[in-house]
């Protein structure tokens, strides 16, 4: 999620090998579309890429389509 996710964290859960779920929320202008699709070459189907957006971003209009 860190093409989508607010920044200033220094990615600390890549950098010990997890993955960014967003937990400092999403930035105002982001590129939805395209986090759906890099989620999407990684094989993830549409409800769990929904999933991914709705764990820590529940509020976002993008995490209820
Ligand atoms: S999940 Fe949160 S703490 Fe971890 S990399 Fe993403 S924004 Fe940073």
């Amino acid at each position: 999620m860190g093409v989508v996710a607010r920044a200033g964290c220094g990615a600390w859960c890549p950098s010990f090998g997890g993955r960014c779920y967003a937990c400092r929320g999403l930035i105002s202008d982001s590129n939805n579309k395209a986090a759906k699709d890099i989620l999407d070459e990684f094989g993830l189907t549409l409800e769990q890429i929904m999933t991914e957006f709705r764990l820590f971003n529940g509020v976002y209009d993008v995490a209820k389509e």
